[in-house]
């Protein structure tokens, strides 16, 4: 019978002294054959568990290596030891895993980052991943938890797609076709009509458009799942499969959206600091630390929690396009020819023109509207100006796009006008026109990537150490 142990986390905060429980969990560290650092995962804090001299043989003793699994049970004291409140008096210990400390490759001490990915399987078992870990399961949850409180459905979009009308990025195939024997048509071309789904279709770079199919029937949906995209950027911003939030809503313009979405990141922030107090600490003070290794002009004026604080207390700055243009034009950055990429009203703006306006410029997170329609995608409103859509983006410091959002073209002629301009098959999207053709309204909604949300509010700065198995490119182990 294993469910009758009691997690370290509620340990710690009942505090139950004189109580006997049964605990189980990890070693992270054994000192002077008497004091178990033991760690379940539950709470960043491990449990002290005094073994007293002489209770066990020598050979059992060498048993209680790093990461060996243990079940104890004994009585709570009162803990005269520092940085405790209690511990654990050991009347009984059985090792459940023994765990050979030579070939571990976890010592108890710090570890990079990099070496850390490497043995990802791993790394759970650290005091920063642990941290990470449990905030991104909060996250997880405050975002159920917003859009159920609002009466949003959780729509599950699908996977496997046939359309990649997005644009969004590049896609991953999916086929059953051999490699070796590919069928082909007379003209040599690939047939698919042998394939699995008698048509070409790749993983999903978007729920999007079904989210749209959702929207115009519940009125607001919300889509949370895995998306893909091949594309071969190698940053830290960056994952071939991530994490997806996507609201759609019926009956909301560009306002009600941006107002939403900065709404839904100030409330699942809030959250974590409310329920990952301890790990947030952790990861606070992590920063700190690293940032000593950096000259006073590069470290940040806020420390971790302040600058979530900031962010939950502050409306974010909301600029359009042509006044950001406008700033990146002014700024002492571009007079100095500080940019890599040139800055003129059309262009998509680069990481170094976000990360100006939101960290140097503004010092908070930046909402930008009404971006030139060339540069978003066919599905985005047209404005009255004939030149830009009714777009947004969410900047945030350190991250830059966190959110891309936009008010839809809810006018059936206006639409298919754009997508011959842009070479939309109008054709393959019949489906999606439907929703134009019968009881058309105006709509919108914004994708949130969860690896950056979760990036900021543990200010990993690697997208990579946010999500358990990265999927990168060249990289897929685990
Ligand atoms: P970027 O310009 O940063 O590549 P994007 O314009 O391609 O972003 P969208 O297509 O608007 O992004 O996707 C919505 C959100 O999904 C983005 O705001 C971002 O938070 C997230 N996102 C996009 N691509 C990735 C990726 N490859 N890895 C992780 N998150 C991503
Ligand atoms: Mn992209």
């Amino acid at each position: 019978m294993f469910n009758n142990r009691i997690k370290i986390k509620q340990l710690l905060a009942e505090q139950p002294k004189g109580r006997q429980v049964t605990v189980m969990g990890w070693v992270r560290t054994f000192r002077n054959n008497q004091f178990i650092a033991l760690n379940d995962g539950s709470a960043n804090n491990n449990l002290q568990v005094v073994v007293e001299l002489g209770q066990y043989p020598d050979e059992f003793l060498k048993r209680i290596t790093t990461s060996a699994a243990l079940k104890v049970t004994g009585v709570i004291t009162e803990s005269l030891g520092k940085g405790q409140s209690i511990e654990l008096k050991a009347t009984e210990i059985e090792i459940l895993g023994d765990s050979d400390a030579e070939k571990y490759p976890l010592q108890p001490k710090k570890h990079s980052l990099e070496f850390l990915r490497e043995i990802a399987h791993l790394r759970f078992r650290t005091n920063t991943f642990g941290a990470v870990f449990r905030i991104r399961h909060s996250l997880a949850f405050a975002v159920h938890q917003f859009f159920n409180d609002r009466g949003f459905i959780y729509l599950h979009t699908p996977i496997i797609t046939a359309s990649d009308a997005e644009g969004a990025g590049e896609t991953f195939k999916v086929t059953t076709l051999p490699f070796d024997k590919t069928p082909r048509a007379e003209n040599g071309t690939v047939d698919f009509s042998a394939d699995f789904f008698g048509r070409p279709t790749n993983l999903t770079v978007s729920g999007q458009l079904e989210g749209e199919l959702g929207a115009t029937a519940f009125g607001d949906i919300y889509t949370f799942g895995p998306t893909f995209r091949a594309e071969n950027s190698n940053t830290a911003r960056h994952l071939a499969e991530f994490w997806m939030i996507e609201p759609e809503m019926a009956f909301y313009d560009l306002e009600d959206n941006t107002n939403l979405a900065e709404e839904f990141i100030q409330y699942i922030i809030k959250y974590a600091m409310e329920h990952n107090a301890e790990d947030l600490e952790f990861l606070r003070m992590r920063l700190l630390d690293e940032e000593k290794t950096k000259p006073q002009a590069e470290r940040s004026e806020l420390d971790l929690v302040q600058k979530l604080q900031f962010v939950t207390e502050n409306k974010f700055e909301r600029i359009t396009y042509t006044e950001a243009i406008d700033i990146l034009l002014q700024s002492p950055a571009y007079k100095k020819k500080k940019f890599q990429y040139d800055v003129k009203w059309g262009i998509d703006m680069q990481s170094e023109h976000e990360r100006y306006l939101v960290e140097k410029h503004f010092k908070k997170p930046v909402i930008v509207t009404n971006y030139p329609k060339e540069i978003k995608a066919f599905y985005m409103r047209q404005n009255d100006d004939g030149k830009t859509v009714a777009a947004m983006d969410i900047l945030a410091p350190g991250i830059g796009e966190i959110v891309g959002g936009s008010q839809r073209e809810e006018r059936y002629d206006k639409l298919v006008q754009r997508m011959e301009e842009m070479q939309v098959p109008a054709e393959e999207l019949w489906w999606y026109l439907d929703t134009r053709r019968f009881g058309t309204v105006p709509h919108a909604g914004f994708g949130l990537g969860f690896e950056r949300m979760v990036q900021f509010v543990t200010g990993m700065t690697n997208i990579r150490d946010v999500i358990a198995f990265p999927r990168t490119p060249k990289s897929a182990e685990f």
